[in-house]
């Protein structure tokens, strides 16, 4: 699936409607939320029968306005967010598990079309919104070319509110396969705190700067906001400024983690990278903190989604004792954070604190690639024919030496 985007121009009026299609959006999710809470909604099928009684409500009239399968749309919102919750109890998570809450308006908010109550025009360059709010027609402003997809192939459009302005977003059926040669590399990549990444070819990536400024500015705009009165339009001015803020630095983050990740795709046949838990990164409030998880968090997405492009796995592994082990001789050597190097006592390995790191990542996760796929090996024939006569010494690791793959 490839998501395009698009900025949406009209007029105030047009854009009073996309308002309410979205406040509509929202209205089906929290009832259907309502409904579950009251038993009145057990599975899927009930929650897409309960949109057509929404409908056919009078006391509801705006909810006929948004289209049939946009109502479905946001029925499906609804139930993921309950069968989530559902998944949460039943795998036992720690901590809170999710239970499905009503949303409020905020200003980042979206609704969501399927195949229809939108066309597009003959040249692709106007949007019109067919359903009963009457949107009417949109330019279409963005760098994308949407000529080289079949119209049958757009199978949503997500209309995004964000605080400069109106999107929309086009998912497109289509699998994007790209040819790479082998390089005969593979990589582990430490994710740390000095740098954005270390590889165990030794390379650093740094964080970038305008990660610094962003924190820098959105700052300011979080103090100046601060000291507005509440429900002055000084406050919705600066709340607007600080949103704007937020985009910006969103924005650049995400290109820059695309041209990176592509970038480490091209030039591996594997890359492994630790499992960041989302849910530990997100309890984070400092800003700085949170502005640099987003980054790796994006940075992931996109190596996961190029490793599919360009066929390169992506093999994440646990960061259980990653920055602890001899990447050498696989003893433990304790260090403090402060310890930028290592040192190890046993077979006299040295490297930097992190490369060790990033080379202990792409060495568990060949094992984990290899215990996984020799298992469902094992399991197709019942004997086993791997008996070695004689055992193999394994020879004692050489000092200080190591293969590198080239
Ligand atoms: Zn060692």
């Amino acid at each position: 699936m490839l998501i395009y985007e698009m900025k949406l121009q009209g007029t105030q009026g047009q854009y009073n409607q996309l308002d309410s299609a979205i406040r509509t959006g929202r209205f089906v999710r929290n009832s259907i939320i309502r409904a579950w809470i009251d038993r009145e909604v057990k599975s899927r099928n009930d929650a897409y029968k309960y949109c057509t009684k929404l409908a056919h409500n009078p006391k509801f009239p705006w909810a006929k306005q948004l289209n049939s399968m946009a109502r479905q749309a946001h029925a499906e919102r609804a139930w993921a967010a309950i069968e989530r919750f559902y998944q949460n109890c039943k795998a036992n998570v720690a901590g809170k598990k999710g239970f499905p809450k009503f949303k409020k308006y905020q200003i980042r908010d979206s609704v969501e079309y399927k195949t229809s109550g939108w066309k597009l025009s003959e040249d692709r360059r106007y949007l019109t919104f067919t359903d009963g709010f009457k949107a009417g027609t949109f330019k279409l402003w963005g760098s994308r070319n949407l000529h080289f997809y079949q119209i049958n192939q757009i199978k949503r459009v997500r209309v995004v509110r964000r605080y400069d302005g109106y999107y929309a977003q086009f998912s497109i059926d289509h699998t994007r396969e790209e040819k790479k040669n082998l390089t005969g590399t593979q990589l582990g990549i430490d994710l740390g705190l000095n740098h954005f990444y270390t590889d165990s070819a030794g390379e650093k990536v740094d964080n970038p700067r305008f990660l610094r400024q962003g924190e820098r500015k959105i700052k300011k705009l979080q103090r100046r906001l601060s000291r507005t009165q509440k429900g002055s339009q000084n406050r919705s001015k600066a709340r607007n400024r600080l949103g704007r803020a937020h985009l910006k630095v969103s924005r650049r983050r995400n290109d820059w983690a695309v041209k990176l990740a592509q970038r480490v795709i091209q030039s591996n046949d594997l890359v492994a990278i630790e499992n960041l838990k989302v849910r530990n990164m997100m309890k984070n409030h400092k800003l700085a903190k949170s502005i640099a998880d987003a980054a790796w968090y994006r940075f992931r997405e996109w190596l996961e989604y190029f490793g599919r492009v360009y066929g390169v796995p992506v093999v994440t592994v646990e960061p259980a004792y990653t920055s602890v082990n001899c990447s050498s001789c696989g003893e433990k050597v304790v260090k403090t954070l402060s310890t930028r190097t290592h040192q190890c006592p046993h077979c006299g390995y040295v490297a930097d604190r992190d490369e060790n790191a990033a080379i202990n990542i792409l060495q568990s996760a060949l094992r984990e690639l290899a215990t996984t796929l020799g298992h469902r090996e094992s399991h197709a024939s019942g004997e086993n024919d791997l008996c070695l006569v004689e055992e193999t010494q394994a020879s004692k690791p050489t000092r200080g030496k190591r293969k590198v793959p080239q």
